[in-house]
């Protein structure tokens, strides 16, 4: 057999890439820390803790056709979501989980050479999905308050494509205030606002009403926080016809999957007790802020999302990470220049706050020999 070099057949800027850190399964997680999956405290994910609504699992359990392919045009979702959304259904594509929109837009908009404008500290799959779609990347990074460096963005905008803006942001729990999305789409760069956690805020800090005015805006839903879909993947993005017909046609096929759309179309038939659930998710977060506030090395940044970034003082954020994992509770550290010494929470239900934080304040002792 001939000798190849392999490697050489791949993209050298991919095999460079570091990748995408993503969260762990909690058997997986139960196994490493010793403990039964039951006894889990999953706070690492944003995922909803009251899980799918009722009404999705009936519909999963009574349909019947999974043999069958599913419509590649959507249209049983994208007619539902026009509905919710009081849009044009030529505006909506679907997809596997937002993530699967990041990537169909980057797909859409970006030619060898094309620049993408990531404002770190923010969600990582702008930076790793713009990397494979083999975009340069130019940062402009969050102030230390976590707000956009507008200034810097437009300055960045006449060498860049698109910019990537979730709102709440993920891992810092702020939203985009209206002025800045508005000097942003001005700079002519296609906005992509990612919605994922808007639930949680209050819809009406929404950039949907602007739609209808900004060519160059896309807004990212998904099914994944506020419906607790996140194991079926089902994202949504809402954009201008123009640019929904290029993803429609560069999508895979199959993209949404059969039982993703019939949760998620349940989902919305059952939007007024997801609505009730987000509401009491955002109840347990404020209260849970006020608990972590309370321990004195712990600075806990407002959010508006379903989980909070804490700033650890006087002890080591990957230790308490640690000493939580062997408790069976487990919440996402991060090592980012702009994140030094953090832990992010997910919001729990109300009665996983009590363990949390006594837990918490237990390896504060132990730390800092209390
Ligand atoms: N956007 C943001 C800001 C997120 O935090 C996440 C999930 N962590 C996603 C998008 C992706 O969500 P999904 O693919 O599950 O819809």
């Amino acid at each position: 057999m001939r000798k190849h070099d392999l490697r050489a057949l791949i993209r050298p800027d991919l095999l460079e890439l570091p990748g995408y850190v993503p969260i762990e399964p909690t058997d997986v997680l139960a196994a490493r820390a010793g403990i039964a999956p039951a006894d889990v405290l999953k706070l690492d994910g944003n995922e909803n803790p009251f899980g799918p609504s009722p009404k999705a699992l009936t519909a999963l359990a009574a349909y019947r056709a999974y043999h069958i392919y599913p419509d590649p045009d959507q249209r049983a979702l994208r007619d539902a979501l026009a509905a919710y959304l009081h849009v044009d259904d030529e505006r909506i594509v679907c997809g596997l989980g937002s993530d699967d929109l990041i990537d169909l837009v980057l797909r859409a908009v970006i030619a060898p050479g094309d620049a993408v404008i990531d404002c770190p500290p923010t969600f990582g799959m702008y930076l790793f999905s713009a990397q494979v779609a083999g975009a340069r990347v130019l940062e402009a990074p969050r102030q230390a308050s976590f707000a956009l460096d507008v200034p810097r963005i437009e300055k960045l905008a006449s060498d860049a494509k698109a910019i990537f803006i979730a709102s709440p942001n993920n891992p810092t729990g702020n939203l985009l205030p209206p002025g800045q999305l508005e000097r942003l789409l001005d700079t002519g760069l296609l906005v992509v606002v990612d919605e994922a956690y808007i639930e949680f805020a209050g819809t009406q800090h929404s950039a949907l009403p602007l739609l209808s005015e900004h060519e160059n805006l896309v807004v990212l839903r998904t099914f994944s926080k506020w419906a607790g879909l996140a194991g079926l993947r089902a994202g949504y993005g809402i954009m201008s016809p123009a640019l929904a017909a290029v993803l429609m046609t560069i999508k895979q096929p199959y993209n949404l999957n059969v039982a993703a759309g019939v949760a998620a179309r349940a989902a919305l038939d059952d939007a007024p007790l997801l609505a009730e659930r987000a509401c009491r998710i955002a109840g347990t977060r404020n209260a849970l802020a006020g608990l972590l506030e309370a321990i004195d090395w712990i600075t806990a940044y407002p959010s508006d999302a379903n989980f909070i970034l804490c700033r650890l003082e006087d002890v080591d954020a990957l230790e308490v990470k640690e000493r939580l994992a062997k408790r069976g509770i487990f919440v996402r550290y991060f090592d980012a220049p702009a994140l030094r010494n953090h832990l992010r929470i997910s919001v729990g239900l109300p009665e996983h706050n009590e363990p949390l934080v006594r837990a918490l304040r237990e390896i504060g002792r132990e730390l800092r020999g209390e």
